[in-house]
């Protein structure tokens, strides 16, 4: 896939573990709104890579769900379950630069051995020096040196990979591809300039662009939403049993969350129709007005 002229270009890339809620809607709207402000295309990435996590039909449920909330989508969703071949090539470019080796360190092991940093267990490297593993289908990355980057709403945002994550998995020990390898090829081969999401994936950046540098690929501009917290200060997420955006709700939830956005829509935009409104959203979008704190509460979203 080639882009010669680049222009805005960005994504959701739910993983359809569960139907969608309202802190991936809060994602959703926001690369929509930022791509469409900025007259670019807007992608829809299926993150089915892991399918013990995957549940059934959730990924038509999630499609159907942005489609009465009133998302349009530019061209074919992709499905990383079916990029089987690109990821296998990405790991072979990293194996000919000597940058991965495998690892069959259980769990176990590295939670004995391995100093646990913020992020988890910071892997100490064990395996580095031996031999492929006949019955390992772990790969890990060797990792070095600090990465910064300027977050557009996060501001600086700098990690010391050696120091405070460690060599990390690009497969892991059940032959499946890790996210981090998916989203970098994927990212990177969909063209994609601007990456709008949430604040949980701010610590994962880091070691995507470092991979993005090993493969020679375009580092994006990066944007990390605050996180959505419900009023008991948990986040939204299926593993929180937050309830499934209903399609009757749709005005409703999207005028919530351009609230949440900072976006300050009117208070009669709430009875107004979800085309009304999303006319509204498209023509005041303004990122620079989402706040930058890491979690904010809602008490009205359920
Ligand atoms: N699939 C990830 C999630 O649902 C998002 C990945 C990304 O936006 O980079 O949390
Ligand atoms: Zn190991």
């Amino acid at each position: 896939m080639n882009h010669p002229n680049a222009h805005y270009r960005g994504r959701f890339a739910p993983s359809p573990t569960g139907p969608l809620h309202f802190g991936s809607l809060v994602a959703a709207l926001a690369s929509y709104l930022d791509a469409h402000a900025n007259h670019g295309e807007w992608h829809v990435r299926m993150e089915d890579l892991d399918p013990p996590r995957c549940e059934a039909g959730a990924a038509d449920a999630i499609l159907q769900i942005l489609d009465s909330y009133g998302f349009e989508w530019d061209g074919p969703v992709l499905y990383q379950s079916q990029r089987g071949t690109h990821y296998k090539q990405a790991l072979q470019t990293l194996d000919e630069l000597g940058l991965t080796y495998p690892c069959d360190c259980t769990r176990k092991e590295i939670h004995a051995r391995c100093a646990m940093g913020e992020y988890g267990p910071i892997y100490d490297g064990h395996c580095r020096q031996h031999a492929a593993c006949a019955d390992t289908t772990s790969l890990r990355l060797k990792v070095k040196g600090d990465i910064a980057f300027e977050d557009g709403l996060q501001g600086l945002y700098q990690q010391n990979l050696s120091r405070d994550i460690g060599d990390f998995h690009l497969r892991r020990r059940d032959g499946l591809f890790a996210y981090h390898l998916g989203v970098v090829v994927d990212d990177a081969e969909q063209g994609f300039t601007h990456i709008v999401r949430g604040y949980d994936l701010l610590d994962s950046t880091p070691r995507q662009i470092y991979l993005q540098h090993c493969l020679g690929f375009a580092v994006h501009q990066y944007s990390h939403l605050p996180l959505v917290l419900k009023n008991n200060g948990q986040k939204f997420s299926k593993q929180n049993r937050s309830p499934a955006l209903r399609a009757e709700d749709a005005v409703d939830n999207v005028w919530l969350a351009l609230q949440f956005l900072g976006q300050s829509p009117a208070p009669e935009l709430r009875k107004a129709t979800l085309k009304t409104l999303w006319e509204w959203a498209t023509d005041n979008w303004q990122l620079s007005k989402v706040p930058r704190v890491w979690g904010t509460q809602l008490d009205e979203a359920q």
